[in-house]
């Protein structure tokens, strides 16, 4: 049996290590917050660690989902530390949204004390987690990704290896910049036909209908922005986090890229003004507010 150790247990990393905690893998979970990880383990098959190294002990693979890389790196070191547990030949997964260059050096680090190292971050949201219909997006070595790849079933339907490491988190974030340039696009759009007296709903069956729709349109505006929900599964912080990572793969490549360098400006200055909680989709509301006009 897989001995695995799952250390995060956020929005995502919860419904993720759900499916963990299965008579096929032996789970250990580990979360800052020590009173969600006994909440997890009260409703199934898994064993509380007390620190991340007590997690990685004898640990085959370890999962790491935080919010960014810097809260990764930061678990490595220290006597509670990964590397104080961890044994010659474990694997490290790390599922979080993060950077290539830091990912590159925590698997370097790694590697010096004989544990792989393979960034996955993750999408299909909270609903994809929970049905364990995620794809994740690999980088790291063919033997690495390989071992990797039978626990990400576990709660993916497609793994794809995109190159080394660093790979998996570099193609993340421009899919994530990809979707705030939608959300915020739509906002735009949608702001001016409401301006101009036109339903949302209706705008939103002919975009839907043509070759503007993206999934935007089709399913955050629908179902969370005309209703005025706005359920709180996926901070903006963290898209804004995700947006800068690729404005900055760019600008490293340079490769010139005024919309992903606006995108980003304009995802800070959301969460700067909507606050930490803030949903991802909420920064609609900062359009809405320049504009004066409510989408509904
Ligand atoms: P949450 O903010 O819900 O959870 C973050 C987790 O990280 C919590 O377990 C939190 O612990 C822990 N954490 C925060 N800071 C630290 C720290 N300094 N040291 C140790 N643990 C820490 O985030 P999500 O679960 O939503 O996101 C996790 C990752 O997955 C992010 O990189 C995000 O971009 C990515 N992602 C999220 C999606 C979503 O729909 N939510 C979709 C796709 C990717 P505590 O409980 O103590 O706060």
């Amino acid at each position: 049996m897989t001995r695995v150790a799952f250390l995060g247990l956020g929005a995502i990393g919860a419904p993720m290590a759900r499916h963990l905690a299965t008579d096929r893998f032996e789970l250990a979970v580990w979360n800052r917050t020590p009173e969600k990880a006994l909440a997890f383990a009260s409703t199934g098959r898994s064993r509380v660690a007390t620190t991340p190294a007590d997690a990685a002990r004898d640990a085959d693979v370890v999962i790491t989902c935080l919010p960014s890389s810097r809260e990764v790196a930061a678990l490595i070191d220290g006597p509670d530390g990964l590397l104080a547990g961890l044994g010659q030949g474990a694997l490290v997964v790390d599922c979080t949204s993060g950077d290539p260059g830091t990912s590159r050096r925590i698997a370097e680090r790694l590697a010096a004390h004989g544990v792989d190292f393979v960034d996955a971050p993750v999408s299909g949201g909270t609903t994809g987690a929970e049905k364990g219909t995620l794809t994740v997006m690999c980088g790291g070595s063919d033997a690495a990704v390989g071992r990797a790849r039978p626990v990400l079933e576990a709660f993916a339907e497609r793994v794809v290896h995109c190159g080394g490491v660093g790979a998996g988190d570099a193609v993340k974030a421009v899919n994530n910049a990809l979707l705030a340039v939608h959300i915020w696009s739509a906002a735009e759009g949608l702001a001016a036909l409401a301006k101009a007296g036109v339903d949302a709903d209706l705008a939103l069956e002919v975009i839907n209908a043509s070759s503007g729709r993206s999934n935007a349109s089709m399913n955050l505006f629908p179902e969370r922005v005309l209703t005025r929900a706005f359920p709180r599964t996926f901070r903006l912080g963290l898209l804004d986090k995700d947006v800068a990572i690729a404005a900055d793969l760019a600008r490293a490549a340079r490769v010139p890229s005024p919309l992903l360098q606006l995108t980003a400006e304009l995802f800070r200055a959301a969460h700067n003004a909507l606050g930490d909680g803030a949903d991802h989709v909420e920064a609609v509301k900062v359009v809405e507010q320049w504009a004066g006009v409510e989408i509904v």
